[in-house]
């Protein structure tokens, strides 16, 4: 297809934690749309790595940053804009999940678990919001988690985090809703990325099962009992950067294959 016939042609994309997982999932998925995309993160020898992957699909750069630190997000955005413009699409995927029994949840796991997902969010999202709404148009799509839509037990932290970011989404949602910008939020299961190897690894280290009775367990809440596919996360997030969504708004789109929340 012509490029300019592409449905995000001329539009520019942010991914934050685009270097990897499904973060570069949904780089790949906004390329391929025709949009121009900066993918972010604080491990530039990752998102170095993603670029060469993902420059055969269109128009990438990165920044690094750290989404923690309000200065750092600044900083990376508006280099951002300066090497490819507005920023008309925001993907806010950057996220950590640490888990731990409530009674070992001390002050520093709570705290880092809500910087990360929840208020890491709010920065980025503050870096964008004003220019679109001069623009009369933009995207904004919180990566979110069934643990934002549902309480699991031993991620108290990660899910008030990501609940959170549910919160945010539909509120915010509410503020913009005549001005031409939407905000959704995206819900995976349990998807296949390092956060998955990582939890997979420390279920055999601290309970002596096998990896693949770690897997069964973690896919056991799944319908569909297996681990979704970072694709199939992205593609839902491209559909709601497309024009024609421009009626949802607000909205929580589980990809956890009917996992009932
Ligand atoms: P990965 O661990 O593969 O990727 C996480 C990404 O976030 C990395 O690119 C990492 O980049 C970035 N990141 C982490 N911390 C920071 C930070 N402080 N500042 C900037 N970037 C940061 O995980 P996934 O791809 O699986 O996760 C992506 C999103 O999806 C997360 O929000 C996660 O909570 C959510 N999710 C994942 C599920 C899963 O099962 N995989 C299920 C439900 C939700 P770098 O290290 O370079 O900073």
């Amino acid at each position: 297809m012509a490029e300019n016939m592409k449905n995000l042609h001329g539009k520019h994309a942010l991914v934050t934690g685009g270097g990897r997982g499904i973060g570069e999932a949904i780089a790949a998925g906004l390329l391929l749309q025709g949009a121009r995309v900066t993918i972010a993160g604080r491990d530039e020898a990752h998102l170095q790595n993603a670029v060469r992957r993902l420059l055969q699909m269109g128009e990438v750069n990165y920044v690094t940053l750290d989404v923690t630190d309000e200065g750092s997000v600044q900083q990376a955005f508006e280099q951002a804009s300066k090497r490819l413009g507005r920023i008309d699409i925001l993907v806010n995927n950057a996220g950590q999940a640490q888990s731990a029994p409530f009674h070992k949840t001390d002050a520093q796991l709570w705290q880092h678990m809500l910087a990360v997902n929840l208020t890491g969010t709010f920065h980025c999202t503050q870096q964008v919001l004003p220019a679109m709404l001069k623009a009369g148009w933009g995207r904004i799509v919180n990566i979110s988690s069934t643990a934002g839509l549902s309480g699991y037990a031993y991620v108290a932290a990660y899910c008030a985090a990501k609940h959170g970011v549910i919160g945010l989404t539909r509120s915010l949602a509410l503020e913009v809703a005549t001005k031409g910008v939407t905000v959704n939020a995206v819900c995976p299961g349990y998807t296949e990325t390092d956060i998955v190897r990582e939890a997979i690894a420390n279920i055999v280290s601290k309970t002596g099962r096998s990896e693949e009775q770690a897997l069964a367990e973690l896919s056991a809440n799944n319908p569909q009992k297996r681990l979704v596919q970072p694709v199939e996360v992205a593609d839902a997030v491209v559909w709601l950067c497309m024009p024609g969504a421009s009626a949802m708004n607000g909205q929580s789109v589980a990809v956890a294959g009917g996992e009932v929340m």
